[in-house]
């Protein structure tokens, strides 16, 4: 139907109800064929791009280089905006900040800020939810709802940019709820609209996607030129392993994923991370220091050491159950191993999960 709704014909005449042209997450090509389509000249699309991207503005009367007669031509047929603040909680302890934004389908997804020394770090979604099974995350546990829009991908950091203050924001990494490679054309979208110049703020070098593996997207976004830093979530070195961890192994092999991931790092110029959380006895082991030296040989790239953060908050059953994370001095020992082979090697500490924040337990309280 034309206008979107399913109003019986005679409610239609009343009504009136026109779906609105959302224009945040619209590229600057997408936004430049608006203007076009409409009659208007297509710089007006880099300007709009300027003020929703750069100034963050969502208020049209304050883009005071279009003309009054344009702002009131198209005010009401447009959405500058996508979400709302729907709650926010700061960590005593480290300063992490959780915000739960709603969709205008009333969805509700999560984004974390965290300050570190040197930088400050914006987690965000690309899912309500997310379809992957993996048995260490929460996310997983709760199931998957609905694909992000780019607009809403990108009003996340809108969002606490204004709350936090954008210059604040150094870095953003594409980790928190979903799969970004499962909803692939609006996750490229919003990085086209980070990395974009007039967007400024963030530099593509500071974003940082991260997947559970989807080989063949790997290699498209390899071939997109937004040379983005990727990091994939390997958690084992053996297919046997990660398949028991990670279900999506079974349709996309570790073996594949690397393939992709070293076309991605030569294709790019850029470091793979590999995300790595400690469990016990299960990838803790000689054996599997050794294969991971074997992979990073191979790979330019980088390890980050993830401590598991508990899912005892979700109940989860069967194997999730079972699973703990390696003790403090099994990490620790790991990690010089695989220093003293000359692997680069981060352990990042777990940062929130005094307010649920952490890795894997984003899962949304108020659904
Ligand atoms: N789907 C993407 C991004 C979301 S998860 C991916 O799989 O990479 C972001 C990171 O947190 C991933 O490395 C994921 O494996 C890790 N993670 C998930 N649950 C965790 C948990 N309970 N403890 C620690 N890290 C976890």
């Amino acid at each position: 139907m034309e206008n979107g709704t399913n109003l019986p014909a005679e409610n239609n005449s009343e009504n009136q109800i026109q779906k609105k042209v959302i224009l945040k997450g619209l590229t600057l090509s997408e936004l430049k064929n608006y203007f076009l389509a409409k009659g208007l000249q297509k710089f007006r699309g880099e300007q709009f791009f300027y003020w929703m991207y750069n100034h963050l503005s969502t208020n049209i009367d304050e883009m005071t280089n279009i003309p009054k007669t344009i702002r009131n031509e198209i005010r009401n047929e447009i959405e500058l905006q996508t979400l709302e603040y729907f709650y926010t909680e700061e960590s005593e302890n480290t300063k992490t900040k959780k915000y739960i934004f709603v969709t205008k389908d009333n969805n509700k997804i999560e984004s974390v800020i965290i300050p570190e020394e040197t930088r400050t770090t914006l987690c965000i979604s690309t899912q309500v939810g997310c379809p992957l099974d993996c048995q260490f995350c929460a996310t997983g546990l709760m199931g998957y709802k609905n694909n992000l829009s780019s607009g809403e991908i990108f009003d996340q950091y809108m969002l606490a940019a204004k709350d936090y203050g954008k210059e604040k924001i150094t870095n953003i990494v594409y980790m928190g709820m979903g799969e970004p490679l499962l909803n692939y054309q609006n996750t490229l979208k919003s990085l086209k609209i980070f990395s974009n110049e007039l967007t400024k703020g963030i530099s593509v070098k500071k974003i940082t996607v991260s997947t559970a593996g989807i080989a063949p997207k790997i290699r498209e976004l390899a071939d997109s030129g937004i040379n983005v830093k990727i990091a994939l979530s390997l958690h084992s070195c053996f297919e046997e392993m990660r398949s028991k961890l990670m279900p999506i192994n079974q349709k996309y092999s570790l073996k594949e994923n690397l393939m992709a991931v070293r076309y991605y790092a030569k294709k790019t110029g850029t470091r793979i991370t590999f995300e790595y959380i400690m469990l016990k006895d299960l990838n803790d082991t000689d054996e599997d220091v050794n294969a991971l030296v074997k992979i990073c040989k191979e790979i330019p790239s980088k390890i980050n050491i993830i401590p598991f953060n508990s899912l005892s908050h979700m109940n989860p059953k069967g194997f999730s159950a079972k699973l703990e994370s390696a003790p403090r001095d099994r990490i620790e020992n790991f990690v010089q191993k695989l220093r003293d082979k000359n692997i680069t090697v981060m352990v990042r500490q777990t940062q929130g999960d005094d307010i649920a924040a952490a890795c894997g337990q984003l899962a949304v309280k108020f659904l």
